[in-house]
């Protein structure tokens, strides 16, 4: 035996299961195809958002969440409907996560370091039904430290247990088959990449110096999704989204490539709900690109304007923060639209400034200093928008800037092979909108929407900014984003149970094997069902990651 367990992936899945193994004095080698400078995976780059029920923070801000709430909610926006089959673990994997995050988890993250900003996240408000998809109330916890924040604690152990003697961690080792012996899963055989001394993100070479075979009593795979392979996206992109995008950008490093999932697949694993993913439809392109095709995702509050490629307004509920998939089910399945690959924001500077935030670590350097003082002075007091923020409007090449709409559109024309928008018709919707925000009472659902955004404090101080015109010089320039669709979660995968045994196409576990994280659908196959609650994937993979790592410490 090489180890007690090997563990391929090195992302925050992985680290969660290596951190209970070692904990339990168990031997881990932990498998990356990447270098050493990226372990955490995806997790280190991401936002660092957590989704809590019932957290002191959401206390404090008067947010009155419940288990049965937060139940009720994740329930309509998963819209299970395969229970007999791949839903049967992700349900009870949903009923046992929310659970988790209305309990332990808060606790448990902070014995380990963490810490929250004082106002939790509004994200995906919904649909607009009180049994449809959505958040009923603010839940996105923004870490300290973002992403690197939620790595570090996990980070820091398994390098405390490689200087024990419990970890060895093995870069630059790409599993390309699991061993297989008598029913049981013994090992992994794969080659070795020639070192690369890529930057943390960077792409990395594929050049084969060698081959390896490993055994151990258990393997827990925690290999990530597919959001980097286009092709795969495409294969398994549903219908009821209409067609796949032409173009799309990548929301993740390129090693998160899918390709684990089929090696999992040929030693007996079950693969369920692969049709079920999560893209962003607020993509820009990076300016200050890491790896190939990189998007950022622009997690914006709700005032700007959204439009479709044809310059009609997104009806109700698309608006920004509300509704990921059903956005992107619009913009793909309106025949008019569905063509194209783009939509548009419109907005105001005074928007801009307090409305934006960019998802990533690298886009939030105050937050993920964890500098208190910095985020003040750049999100609370400061002039202007942060200065991520503004690096964009000034650099991204789907920024447009101008002083009036006539102008602005011109520009937004200037962005796309044929000149689709019309600036009368566009002003007239503006002006309709505008003329709604005379008084506090409105028949627009988006600035309805602005009003109630408000009545929350921490969107009202960090988050929202006071309605008002668009068009009013006062708040200008103006700004058009053109958006593209951002490639980011896979939320089906290898079927696990409870434990994060993974199963056989009969429903048992398949001796020896663990799935943890993206590539299990973040447990069971698909936690998530159809549709996230947000800040429910770095918790699904620590949850996951962690049942893995315990049960296979317990029945070695
Ligand atoms: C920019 C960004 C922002 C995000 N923000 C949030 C947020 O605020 N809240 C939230 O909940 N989630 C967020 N996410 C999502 C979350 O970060 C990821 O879903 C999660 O980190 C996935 O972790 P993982 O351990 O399952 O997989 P990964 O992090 O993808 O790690 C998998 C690892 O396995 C390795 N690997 C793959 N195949 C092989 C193989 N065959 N052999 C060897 N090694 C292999 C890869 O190299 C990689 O290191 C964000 C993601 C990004 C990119």
């Amino acid at each position: 035996m090489d180890a007690d367990v090997i563990v391929v992936g090195a992302g925050l899945a992985g680290l969660a299961a290596a951190h209970e193994l070692t904990a339990a004095g168990k031997k881990v080698a932990l498998l990356d195809q990447e270098n050493a400078a990226n372990l955490g995976g995806q997790a280190w780059w991401s936002f660092g958002g957590l989704f809590f029920v019932g957290s002191p923070e959401q206390r404090r801000a008067r947010i009155a969440d419940s288990v049965e709430l937060a139940w009720a909610d994740w329930q309509n926006s998963a819209g299970f409907d395969r229970l007999a089959d791949e839903d049967s673990q992700a349900v009870k994997w949903a009923r046992a996560y929310v659970e988790f995050a209305a309990g332990e988890k808060r606790a448990w993250l902070a014995s380990l370091g963490m810490s929250w900003l004082p106002f939790a996240g509004w994200a995906e408000r919904g649909d607009l039904r009180a049994n449809g998809h959505g958040n009923s109330v603010p839940r996105f916890h923004i870490t300290w430290g973002t992403g690197t924040g939620v790595v570090a604690p996990f980070a820091a152990s398994a390098v405390r247990a490689a200087e024990n003697g419990l970890l060895r961690l093995r870069s630059r080792h790409r599993v390309d088959a699991l061993i297989v012996e008598n029913g049981v899963v013994t090992g992994v055989r794969g080659v070795l990449l020639a070192p690369d001394d890529a930057a943390r993100g960077v792409s990395s070479n594929r050049d084969v110096t060698g081959d390896f075979e490993l055994r151990a009593q258990a393997v827990v795979v925690t290999t990530g999704g597919i959001g980097a392979n286009h092709d795969l996206v495409r294969e398994y992109w549903p219908q009821r989204l209409g067609t796949p995008p032409t173009t799309m950008i990548t929301g993740v490093p390129a090693y998160v490539d899918g390709r684990m999932l089929a090696i999992a697949e040929t030693a007996g694993a079950r693969l369920v709900n692969r049709d079920r993913m999560w893209h962003y439809t607020e993509g820009v392109q990076n300016w200050n690109p890491v790896w190939p095709g990189h998007g950022i995702r622009i997690l914006s509050a709700p005032s700007p304007m959204w439009f479709d490629a044809l310059g009609r307004r997104l009806p109700a509920p698309y608006f920004p923060s509300y509704d990921t998939l059903g956005t992107l089910r619009h913009l793909r399945t309106t025949p008019e639209i569905a063509g194209y690959d783009h939509s548009w924001f419109i907005l105001s500077q005074k928007m801009i400034e307090k409305e934006f935030a960019l998802s990533g670590s690298e886009q939030n350097p105050d937050v993920t200093a964890a500098d208190r003082r910095a985020f003040m002075k750049e999100r609370l007091f400061g002039k202007g928008a942060p200065a991520p923020v503004e690096a964009f409007k000034q650099h991204g090449a789907d920024f447009v800037v101008a002083a009036t709409l006539e102008e602005l559109v011109a520009g937004m024309n200037k962005l796309t092979d044929q000149p689709l928008l019309d600036a009368a018709a566009i002003r007239a919707q503006v002006e309709a909108r505008d003329a709604q925000i005379a008084n506090k009472v409105t028949k627009d659902a988006q600035i309805q929407g602005i009003h109630n955004s408000r009545r929350y404090l921490g969107d009202k101080i960090g988050r929202t900014s006071a309605p008002h015109r668009i068009l009013d010089p006062a708040a200008g320039p103006l700004i058009g984003v053109k958006l593209h669709i951002l490639t980011r979660k896979t939320l089906g995968g290898i079927q696990t149970d409870l434990d994060s045994r993974a199963l056989d196409l009969a429903g048992a576990p398949l001796p020896g094997l663990y799935a943890a994280g993206e590539v299990a659908g973040f447990g069971g196959g698909g936690v998530h069902g159809y549709n996230a609650l947000e800040g429910t994937f770095l918790g699904g993979c620590l949850f996951s990651g962690r049942n893995a790592g315990r049960h296979a410490a317990r029945s070695l």
